[in-house]
């Protein structure tokens, strides 16, 4: 491991900050060949400059999908899932410029598996009831225009993983995608609209905006048309989101702890954390972020962790590392100084950030470890990028306790290695998160490498969870009083 003195570490921490700037200051919407509202030249399909005219062509759409028979929908569905394939990689090229954050490779395994793995029209199920009184039918019906808000973490991912359930449910959508991944989330827009008009439904059938702004998100919040809320974000636009009056969905920040008791395969564990950590540098929302292990085999787990890929940093480096990818920031509500997670180093590689604190290490170097004690901001705060906390315990009670804790009460995602099924069943009760994986990568939990459905909007704290076509639609039923049964 490569040492610097402290003075050193204090010199290159303030050079790096006041190169990067402290601030979390917007993208601009242009990025080389391709803008918000085109790509090479060709003019992207359903971006709008106003809020009430983009909701006005969703109307527009939705209207269309009411009309089309089931089997339409599923069509275009069919010709949306070929074009994120054939075109996942032109998306992850755009999204990793775009944002600076994330990998190429990863991201289009992303969109691959939201082309394979989102589900269509084949979710909307109906329910009947018959008795003595005759036949109840309870329909799963859209909302009509879905509002949705997506992150820069996984933008294109969402807006087509979201237009897809939206769409096989009946429902129109207008989006208000996060203004730093405006491109690459309006070019998924224009290849839904591109799908549609490709099998004869209607040209516009999902829209966007070209600036997309927060007076524009409170429009959307307000405007009467809109029936239905999805928001894929921070703690702070889901607060906004779910405060709006209207029927919402929130999928929100998580801060996923790994435990990995002495009964696990650490080999395994060793990979898989790595693995799961790493995926499109730690931008998923369910990407192990932090992990506690039992003492007595730490040492061997952040030996197979090295063998990775993971490269171990000293506690007086992950202190000066700190400095730099948390900033300050003054918390609108109370007026204090808060840490947040400078936006300059979330989703980048992990060699990018060691050469932060001037440590040169190789490509193979993929996650940056380091060992710290459970109050480090490491592990309390929700970094986003390749940067693992390990925290060694005595026994799965103490365990359990500072995971759960680490947690913050997201309710969102969390992991654990053992072959202990007690351990396995008291973790899971006690963490209450919305998913919760074993043995196995962070990824597996939402159908990479493990079974069921993909979505990038999991809803923890309005409770859709894992979310599918079903999850955008009302239930409405229809009642006849005494007929109608064939028994
Ligand atoms: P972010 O919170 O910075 O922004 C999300 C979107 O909300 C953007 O479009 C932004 O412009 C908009 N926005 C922000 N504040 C708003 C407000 N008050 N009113 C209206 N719009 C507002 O999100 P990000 O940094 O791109 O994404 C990272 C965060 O999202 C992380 O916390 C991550 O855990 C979470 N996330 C959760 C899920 C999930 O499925 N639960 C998925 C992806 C990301």
């Amino acid at each position: 491991m490569a040492q610097i003195s402290k003075a050193e570490i204090e010199q290159i921490v303030k050079q790096v900050i006041s190169g990067l700037g402290a601030e979390n200051s917007p993208k601009s919407s242009t990025v080389g060949e391709y803008t918000s509202t085109e790509y090479k030249g060709r003019k992207l399909v359903g971006i709008f400059s106003d809020m009430n005219e983009a909701i006005a062509a969703a109307n527009e759409g939705y209207k269309a999908v009411r009309a089309m028979s089931v089997e339409k929908r599923e069509e275009i569905i069919t010709e949306i899932r070929r074009l994120t394939r054939s075109e996942a990689s032109v998306m992850a090229e755009m999204g990793v410029k775009e944002t600076g954050m994330g990998r190429v490779d990863h991201k289009t395994a992303k969109h691959m598996l939201v082309a394979d793995k989102t589900p269509g029209t084949e979710d909307i199920v109906s329910e009947a009831k018959t008795g003595d009184n005759g036949l109840t039918l309870v329909e799963m019906a859209p909302f009509g225009v879905v509002g949705a808000i997506t992150p820069s973490t996984n933008p294109s991912e969402t807006v087509i993983c979201n237009s897809i359930g939206m769409i096989a449910a009946g429902n129109g959508v207008v989006f208000n995608p996060h203004p730093g991944a405006i491109c690459v989330s309006n070019y998924a827009v224009d290849l839904v609209n591109r799908a549609s008009k490709a099998v004869g439904g209607p040209e516009i059938l999902v829209a966007s905006m070209d600036k997309p702004t927060m007076d524009s998100a409170k429009i959307m919040q307000t405007h009467p048309l809109i029936r239905l809320l999805v928001c894929t974000g921070g703690p702070g636009v889901v607060r906004s989101v779910l405060s709006s009056g209207k029927k919402a969905i929130g999928a929100g920040a998580g801060n996923p702890p790994v435990i990995v008791d002495d009964t696990a395969d650490i080999v395994k564990a060793g990979k898989d954390i790595i693995d799961g950590c790493t995926f499109d540098n730690n931008l998923p929302c369910i990407a192990e972020k932090e992990v506690f292990v039992f003492n007595n085999v730490k040492d061997r787990l952040i030996s197979e962790m090295t063998k990775n890929g993971a490269y171990i940093i000293s506690s007086a480096q992950a202190d000066a590392l700190a400095q730099i990818v948390l900033v300050d920031a003054t918390d609108k509500k109370t007026g204090k100084t808060k840490k947040v997670v400078n936006r300059k180093c979330v989703g980048r590689d992990a060699k990018i950030i060691l050469d932060m604190i001037g440590v040169k290490v190789s490509d193979d170097v993929r996650c940056i470890i380091c060992e710290t004690d459970f109050n480090h901001l490491f592990v309390q705060e929700e970094l986003m990028m390749p940067i693992l906390p390990i925290v060694g315990v005595k026994d799965i009670d103490e365990a359990i306790e500072l995971a759960v804790k680490a947690e913050h009460g997201n309710r969102h995602t969390a992991h654990m290695h053992s072959k202990n099924i007690d351990n396995l069943s008291r973790f899971a009760a006690a963490v209450e998160t919305t998913i919760f994986v074993k043995n196995a990568p962070s990824y597996a939990g939402i159908g990479f490498g493990g079974e069921g459905h993909t979505t990038f909007t999991i809803a923890g704290p309005t409770g859709e969870g894992i979310t599918s076509a079903r999850s955008f639609t009302r239930k409405r039923r229809c009642v006849m009083a005494d007929s109608f049964r064939i028994i």
